[in-house]
């Protein structure tokens, strides 16, 4: 038998949607558990039973543990009320040692888990001592059980931009959406210059993944943009010359229709490709990255004097992918949303919630900027005192970019304000910790490996009351 020590604190976890694994405000208790070497042979497998009350509507548990140079090594599982005795039909998942955080709701779950009711009861997290060291290892667990209705928001990966054979691309949309599917994306948009025929050929379905958001590239000689969340079939015109001030018309028919409006590649050097028409008064995002080659200088510019006159224009990546060579997702974003649908995607990509990055797989960078005990991350707004400093967090997770070193302990986090006076800072172990000064602007982080960048986030806006 293991010594328990006891349950340390109960807090009321009040601070609402966290950027990172996000889980509605709830109750979190904190239960420190010591194990030995002893208690390894004797029971492989510890349980740490805990409650979970009616009407949960969400179970997120945190492990933490001194990993002791690989001396200690814990996995994870979780039991939901029932048996835990061998043969048990009660195993609600089980990570290993993959994870150190997961997340239940009645609609998703961490990776290994099922979805599902969160039934009232005992519940039970299962600790597998994999590895303890002589001296022992304190294991703590920190639960929290959300009853309200918030929903919980996570990380999907998408690419915005992409090409079938219904324009000038080599494949079908069955095909595009099956090699996405493989690559690991959650959602696409096809986006077939001047057209949404494929959508016809294949309509969306919302049960299959990815994710499949209708759009078209209006495409005029004076630039292109990107249109999101058309029904199939629909069309918006493009038969505009450049600086054609019907491009202003075309935006408003989007928004009409609930679609999002994008600039497409604002400085590629194809002909006429580059951005010469009137910008809308509502522009949704940019496409500052385009393609294999990483966020341009000249679109970034763009983007950042938008910015500066406080319009907040979602930047994205995306692959314009038509043909190999390069691949789908080579651009993409992360988008952090409350579900896996389009309209839940596309307030995520509007709102600016939206991390650039150089593969469709690896896992974004998350940034948290607190200032008086306030809080907001990519595509928020923090609120703070005249003279106040900022305390920004960046935690990198592990990922190798293809081609490239691993992440972090190859990459450096680069911090800008407001588009320049970049700050960079070794990604070390997976965290940087960054106090400056305060004031009216945004804060937008770039992780290089080696030169390359591999991601690039949306602000995080800072507003002085
Ligand atoms: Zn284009
Ligand atoms: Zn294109």
């Amino acid at each position: 038998m293991s010594r328990a020590l006891q349950v340390l604190l109960m807090v009321l976890f009040c601070s609402g949607l966290e950027a990172g694994a996000g889980a509605p405000p709830g109750e979190t208790i904190e239960i420190t558990r010591r194990y030995t070497p002893e208690d390894r042979r004797s029971g492989r497998y510890q349980y740490v039973p805990f409650d979970v009350p009616a009407h949960a509507t969400s179970v997120r548990i945190e492990q933490a543990y001194d990993k002791a140079g690989g001396a200690n090594a814990v996995d994870l599982g979780l039991m939901e009320p029932g048996s835990i005795d061998f043969g048990s039909r009660a195993l609600r998942g089980w990570s290993g040692g993959a994870r150190t955080e997961i997340v239940l709701t009645p609609g998703t779950a961490s990776p290994g888990y099922r979805a599902g009711p969160l039934p009232a009861g005992r519940w039970h997290v299962i600790l597998g001592l994999y590895k303890v060291a002589a001296q022992g290892i304190d294991v703590t667990l920190r639960i929290t059980t959300g009853t309200g209705a918030t929903t919980v928001r996570r990380w999907y990966a998408g690419d915005l931009h992409l090409h079938t054979v219904h324009s000038d691309g080599s494949f079908e949309p069955a095909q595009v959406l099956e090699m996405a599917r493989a690559s690991g994306l959650d959602f696409v948009a096809i986006t077939d210059h001047n057209n949404t025929t494929h959508a016809v050929a294949r309509p969306p379905d919302p049960d299959r993944k990815p994710l499949h958001i209708v759009g078209e590239e209006i495409t005029t000689p004076g630039g292109h943009a990107n249109v999101w969340g058309l029904k199939p079939g629909d069309w918006l015109d493009f038969r505009m010359a450049a600086n054609d001030t019907r491009m202003i018309d075309v935006a408003a028919a989007a928004h009409a229709r609930g679609a999002l409006f994008s600039i497409n590649h604002p400085v590629a050097d194809c002909d006429a490709c580059d951005w010469k028409q009137p910008t809308p008064e509502r522009v949704d995002a940019i496409e500052v990255w385009n393609g294999g080659l990483g966020p341009q200088p000249g679109a970034i510019a763009i983007w950042d004097k938008l910015l500066a006159k406080g319009r907040r224009v979602t930047g994205v990546a995306s692959s314009d992918w038509h043909r190999a060579p390069g691949y789908i997702g080579a651009g993409s974003v992360r988008v952090f949303a409350e579900a896996l649908t389009e309209p839940a995607i596309l307030d995520a990509v509007a709102a600016g919630a939206v991390v650039m990055m150089r593969d469709p797989a690896s896992p974004p960078p998350v940034v948290t900027v607190t200032s008086a005990g306030r809080t907001a991350g990519t595509g928020e707004t923090l609120e703070i005192s005249p003279g106040a400093e900022l305390d920004v967090h960046v935690s990198i997770p592990a990922f190798t970019s293809p081609g490239l070193g691993a992440c972090p302990a190859s990459c450096t986090v680069e911090l800008s304000w407001n588009g320049d006076s970049a700050t960079t800072h070794p990604a070390a172990d997976g965290t940087v910790r960054v106090r400056r000064a305060g004031g009216n602007g945004y804060l937008r982080v770039a992780v290089r490996s080696g030169t390359t960048i591999v991601a690039l986030t949306n602000p995080v806006y800072v507003t002085v009351k």
